[in-house]
Protein backbone atom coordinates (compact mmCIF):
# COMPACT_ATOMS: atom_id res chain seq x y z
CA UNK A 1 0.00 0.00 0.00
CA UNK A 2 1.04 3.45 -0.84
CA UNK A 3 1.38 6.08 1.69
CA UNK A 4 1.03 9.76 0.94
CA UNK A 5 2.24 11.13 3.82
CA UNK A 6 3.78 14.74 4.12
CA UNK A 7 3.11 17.03 1.03
CA UNK A 8 3.52 20.27 2.22
CA UNK A 9 0.64 22.73 1.27
CA UNK A 10 2.74 25.81 0.92
CA UNK A 11 6.10 24.03 -0.52
CA UNK A 12 8.45 26.97 -1.14
CA UNK A 13 11.72 26.89 -1.85
CA UNK A 14 14.40 28.59 0.24
CA UNK A 15 16.76 30.74 -2.06
CA UNK A 16 20.72 31.19 -1.15
CA UNK A 17 20.82 27.10 0.22
CA UNK A 18 23.40 26.58 -1.69
CA UNK A 19 24.44 26.38 -4.95
CA UNK A 20 24.60 22.80 -5.78
CA UNK A 21 21.66 22.18 -7.91
CA UNK A 22 21.78 18.54 -7.35
CA UNK A 23 21.88 19.50 -2.94
CA UNK A 24 18.90 21.88 -3.53
CA UNK A 25 16.49 19.35 -5.33
CA UNK A 26 17.41 16.43 -3.28
CA UNK A 27 16.39 18.79 -0.15
CA UNK A 28 13.76 19.44 -1.59
CA UNK A 29 12.59 16.34 -3.45
CA UNK A 30 10.11 14.48 -0.89
CA UNK A 31 8.67 18.06 0.33
CA UNK A 32 7.60 18.34 -3.53
CA UNK A 33 6.63 14.70 -4.59
CA UNK A 34 5.70 13.42 -1.28
CA UNK A 35 6.91 10.79 0.94
CA UNK A 36 5.29 7.84 -0.81
CA UNK A 37 6.79 9.12 -4.19
CA UNK A 38 10.15 10.20 -2.30
CA UNK A 39 10.72 6.16 -0.55
CA UNK A 40 10.25 4.87 -4.71
CA UNK A 41 12.40 7.86 -6.77
CA UNK A 42 14.84 9.68 -6.04
CA UNK A 43 17.35 12.27 -7.56
CA UNK A 44 21.05 10.72 -7.71
CA UNK A 45 22.48 13.01 -10.27
CA UNK A 46 21.95 16.18 -12.59
CA UNK A 47 23.57 15.91 -16.30
CA UNK A 48 23.98 19.06 -18.07
CA UNK A 49 19.79 19.91 -17.69
CA UNK A 50 18.82 16.64 -17.20
CA UNK A 51 17.75 15.05 -13.51
CA UNK A 52 18.78 11.61 -12.93
CA UNK A 53 16.10 10.06 -11.22
CA UNK A 54 16.76 6.33 -9.90
CA UNK A 55 13.17 4.22 -9.56
CA UNK A 56 12.66 1.22 -7.73
CA UNK A 57 10.70 -0.53 -10.45
CA UNK A 58 9.53 0.22 -14.46
CA UNK A 59 6.22 0.92 -13.24
CA UNK A 60 7.31 4.17 -11.42
CA UNK A 61 9.36 5.43 -14.29
CA UNK A 62 6.69 5.19 -16.32
CA UNK A 63 3.93 6.40 -14.40
CA UNK A 64 6.39 9.30 -13.39
CA UNK A 65 7.43 9.95 -16.58
CA UNK A 66 3.73 11.34 -17.43
CA UNK A 67 4.55 13.76 -14.76
CA UNK A 68 7.66 14.63 -15.57
CA UNK A 69 6.63 18.20 -17.12
CA UNK A 70 4.75 18.85 -14.12
CA UNK A 71 7.94 17.61 -11.34
CA UNK A 72 10.35 19.96 -13.57
CA UNK A 73 8.21 22.91 -12.92
CA UNK A 74 8.23 22.15 -9.73
CA UNK A 75 11.81 21.50 -9.33
CA UNK A 76 12.39 24.49 -10.90
CA UNK A 77 11.10 26.86 -8.48
CA UNK A 78 14.28 26.04 -6.99
CA UNK A 79 16.62 29.00 -7.85
CA UNK A 80 19.23 26.11 -7.92
CA UNK A 81 17.59 24.29 -10.62
CA UNK A 82 16.28 26.88 -12.90
CA UNK A 83 17.84 25.40 -15.71
CA UNK A 84 16.51 21.89 -15.24
CA UNK A 85 14.64 20.69 -18.66
CA UNK A 86 14.31 17.19 -18.34
CA UNK A 87 13.64 13.97 -16.34
CA UNK A 88 15.69 10.83 -16.81
CA UNK A 89 14.63 8.27 -15.15
CA UNK A 90 16.72 4.77 -14.19
CA UNK A 91 15.64 1.71 -12.42
CA UNK A 92 17.54 0.81 -9.51
CA UNK A 93 18.46 -0.22 -6.08
CA UNK A 94 17.08 2.96 -3.61
CA UNK A 95 19.67 3.16 -1.05
CA UNK A 96 17.99 5.05 1.59
CA UNK A 97 15.13 7.81 1.66
CA UNK A 98 16.06 11.67 1.02
CA UNK A 99 15.48 13.15 4.47
CA UNK A 100 12.33 15.45 4.43
CA UNK A 101 13.55 19.14 4.91
CA UNK A 102 12.31 20.57 8.11
CA UNK A 103 12.84 24.53 8.34
CA UNK A 104 13.96 26.04 11.52
CA UNK A 105 10.53 27.14 12.43
CA UNK A 106 9.22 23.37 12.28
CA UNK A 107 6.83 21.64 9.32
CA UNK A 108 5.32 24.59 7.47
CA UNK A 109 1.93 22.67 7.17
CA UNK A 110 0.05 21.72 10.04
CA UNK A 111 0.04 18.58 11.94
CA UNK A 112 -3.91 18.65 11.56
CA UNK A 113 -3.79 19.39 8.08
CA UNK A 114 -1.28 15.98 7.55
CA UNK A 115 -3.68 13.87 9.95
CA UNK A 116 -6.48 14.96 8.12
CA UNK A 117 -4.75 13.64 4.57
CA UNK A 118 -5.89 9.81 4.68
CA UNK A 119 -2.53 7.64 3.03
CA UNK A 120 -3.09 7.17 -0.98
CA UNK A 121 -3.97 3.51 -1.33
CA UNK A 122 -2.93 3.70 -5.18
CA UNK A 123 -0.14 4.63 -7.23
CA UNK A 124 -2.87 6.82 -9.03
CA UNK A 125 -3.24 8.79 -6.06
CA UNK A 126 0.04 9.46 -5.18
CA UNK A 127 0.37 10.63 -8.73
CA UNK A 128 -2.74 12.97 -8.26
CA UNK A 129 -1.45 14.25 -4.86
CA UNK A 130 1.84 14.66 -6.52
CA UNK A 131 0.47 16.73 -9.17
CA UNK A 132 -1.46 18.85 -6.42
CA UNK A 133 1.30 19.70 -5.03
CA UNK A 134 3.18 20.80 -7.79
CA UNK A 135 0.22 23.11 -8.54
CA UNK A 136 0.78 24.61 -5.07
CA UNK A 137 4.26 25.10 -5.65
CA UNK A 138 3.25 27.27 -8.95
CA UNK A 139 0.24 29.09 -6.87
CA UNK A 140 2.94 30.08 -4.21
CA UNK A 141 5.22 31.03 -6.87
CA UNK A 142 2.39 33.14 -8.43
CA UNK A 143 0.76 34.67 -5.20
CA UNK A 144 4.93 35.68 -4.53
CA UNK A 145 4.56 37.84 -7.77
CA UNK A 146 6.66 35.32 -9.87
CA UNK A 147 6.18 35.03 -13.06
CA UNK A 148 6.38 32.12 -15.74
CA UNK A 149 8.25 31.45 -19.13
CA UNK A 150 5.78 32.45 -22.21
CA UNK A 151 6.55 29.11 -24.16
CA UNK A 152 6.72 26.12 -21.33
CA UNK A 153 4.92 28.23 -18.58
CA UNK A 154 8.28 27.26 -16.14
CA UNK A 155 8.53 29.42 -12.96
CA UNK A 156 11.33 31.90 -14.04
CA UNK A 157 12.64 34.79 -11.87
CA UNK A 158 12.62 37.22 -14.88
CA UNK A 159 10.34 36.91 -17.78
CA UNK A 160 9.72 36.41 -20.51
CA UNK A 161 11.25 33.12 -21.02
CA UNK A 162 13.30 30.77 -19.14
CA UNK A 163 16.73 29.76 -19.62
CA UNK A 164 16.66 26.68 -21.54
CA UNK A 165 13.55 27.88 -23.66
CA UNK A 166 15.63 31.20 -24.71
CA UNK A 167 18.82 28.76 -25.39
CA UNK A 168 16.23 26.52 -27.20
CA UNK A 169 15.54 29.62 -29.49
CA UNK A 170 18.81 31.01 -29.84
CA UNK A 171 20.09 27.58 -31.22
CA UNK A 172 17.08 27.61 -33.89
CA UNK A 173 18.36 30.63 -35.14
CA UNK A 174 22.05 30.20 -35.36
CA UNK A 175 21.05 26.91 -37.14
CA UNK A 176 18.69 29.17 -39.54
CA UNK A 177 21.33 31.62 -39.79
CA UNK A 178 24.13 29.12 -40.26
CA UNK A 179 22.23 27.39 -42.69
CA UNK A 180 21.30 30.81 -44.70
CA UNK A 181 25.30 31.28 -45.11
CA UNK A 182 26.08 28.15 -46.48
CA UNK A 183 22.85 27.94 -48.67
CA UNK A 184 22.93 31.85 -49.51
CA UNK A 185 26.55 33.15 -48.78
CA UNK A 186 26.20 35.84 -51.04
CA UNK A 187 23.29 37.33 -48.67
CA UNK A 188 24.14 40.79 -46.98
CA UNK A 189 24.07 41.03 -43.10
CA UNK A 190 20.94 43.44 -43.26
CA UNK A 191 19.22 40.46 -45.49
CA UNK A 192 19.91 37.60 -43.29
CA UNK A 193 19.20 39.37 -39.76
CA UNK A 194 15.92 40.31 -41.56
CA UNK A 195 15.47 36.73 -42.41
CA UNK A 196 16.15 35.47 -39.35
CA UNK A 197 13.63 36.46 -36.36
CA UNK A 198 15.26 37.80 -33.34
CA UNK A 199 18.88 36.97 -34.72
CA UNK A 200 21.34 39.56 -33.38
CA UNK A 201 23.93 41.22 -35.11
CA UNK A 202 26.38 39.81 -32.39
CA UNK A 203 25.01 36.45 -33.43
CA UNK A 204 25.22 36.79 -37.35
CA UNK A 205 28.92 37.73 -37.06
CA UNK A 206 29.62 34.98 -34.67
CA UNK A 207 28.00 31.92 -37.10
CA UNK A 208 29.63 34.13 -39.86
CA UNK A 209 32.97 33.60 -37.90
CA UNK A 210 32.53 29.81 -36.70
CA UNK A 211 31.33 29.06 -40.34
CA UNK A 212 34.04 30.70 -42.07
CA UNK A 213 36.77 28.95 -39.79
CA UNK A 214 35.11 25.23 -39.65
CA UNK A 215 35.03 25.46 -43.70
CA UNK A 216 38.50 26.53 -43.52
CA UNK A 217 39.10 24.02 -41.21
CA UNK A 218 37.29 20.90 -43.41
CA UNK A 219 38.90 21.81 -46.73
CA UNK A 220 42.11 21.69 -45.08
CA UNK A 221 41.93 18.71 -43.65
CA UNK A 222 40.34 17.52 -47.74
CA UNK A 223 43.49 18.85 -48.50
CA UNK A 224 45.54 16.99 -46.75
CA UNK A 225 43.66 13.39 -47.80
CA UNK A 226 43.77 14.85 -51.18
CA UNK A 227 47.51 14.40 -50.50
CA UNK A 228 47.38 10.75 -49.45
CA UNK A 229 45.25 9.89 -52.49
CA UNK A 230 42.02 9.43 -50.37
CA UNK A 231 39.02 9.61 -51.77
CA UNK A 232 37.25 12.75 -51.36
CA UNK A 233 33.25 14.19 -51.43
CA UNK A 234 34.24 16.91 -54.47
CA UNK A 235 30.79 17.88 -54.67
CA UNK A 236 30.37 19.29 -51.02
CA UNK A 237 34.16 20.56 -51.21
CA UNK A 238 33.53 22.76 -54.38
CA UNK A 239 30.07 24.09 -52.51
CA UNK A 240 32.48 24.70 -49.28
CA UNK A 241 34.89 26.73 -51.71
CA UNK A 242 32.62 28.46 -53.69
CA UNK A 243 30.45 29.76 -50.02
CA UNK A 244 34.15 30.52 -47.69
CA UNK A 245 34.92 32.93 -50.87
CA UNK A 246 31.59 34.67 -51.03
CA UNK A 247 31.23 34.71 -46.97
CA UNK A 248 34.65 35.97 -46.77
CA UNK A 249 34.71 38.42 -49.56
CA UNK A 250 31.45 39.53 -50.13
CA UNK A 251 31.58 39.76 -53.70
CA UNK A 252 28.44 39.69 -55.96
CA UNK A 253 28.57 36.00 -57.42
CA UNK A 254 27.86 36.70 -60.62
CA UNK A 255 31.50 38.79 -60.74
CA UNK A 256 32.93 35.81 -59.35
CA UNK A 257 35.55 34.36 -61.80
CA UNK A 258 37.29 30.92 -61.35
CA UNK A 259 40.99 32.62 -61.62
CA UNK A 260 40.30 36.23 -60.25
CA UNK A 261 42.60 37.69 -58.01
CA UNK A 262 39.71 37.76 -55.43
CA UNK A 263 39.39 34.35 -55.33
CA UNK A 264 43.44 33.72 -54.68
CA UNK A 265 43.36 36.00 -52.10
CA UNK A 266 40.86 34.25 -50.55
CA UNK A 267 41.91 30.90 -50.78
CA UNK A 268 45.33 31.50 -49.94
CA UNK A 269 47.32 28.16 -49.45
CA UNK A 270 44.48 26.08 -50.28
CA UNK A 271 44.21 28.16 -54.06
CA UNK A 272 45.38 25.25 -55.80
CA UNK A 273 43.62 22.24 -53.88
CA UNK A 274 40.53 24.03 -54.76
CA UNK A 275 41.25 24.55 -58.10
CA UNK A 276 42.26 20.44 -58.65
CA UNK A 277 38.77 19.45 -57.00
CA UNK A 278 36.80 21.94 -59.10
CA UNK A 279 38.59 20.96 -62.66
CA UNK A 280 38.75 17.24 -61.65
ZN1 LIG B 1 10.50 27.88 -20.92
Amino acid sequence: MLRLGSILDAWRPKPGAGSDPLVSVRSAWAELVGSDVARAAQPVAIERDVLIVLTSSPAWSHQLSFLEPEIVRGLRALPEARELARLRFRVGKIRRSVPIRESPGGPRRANAEIAAEPAARTLDDALARLRRSVERTRDAHRARGGLFCALCDAPVDAGPTCRPCRDDQERRRRFACERLLFEAPWLGSDEVLALVEGLTPEQYDASRRRLLQAWWDEMWRANKLHKLRQPLDRVRLRKLASSFVLLETRIDPLRLEMDSAVRKNALGELYDFVTQIETA
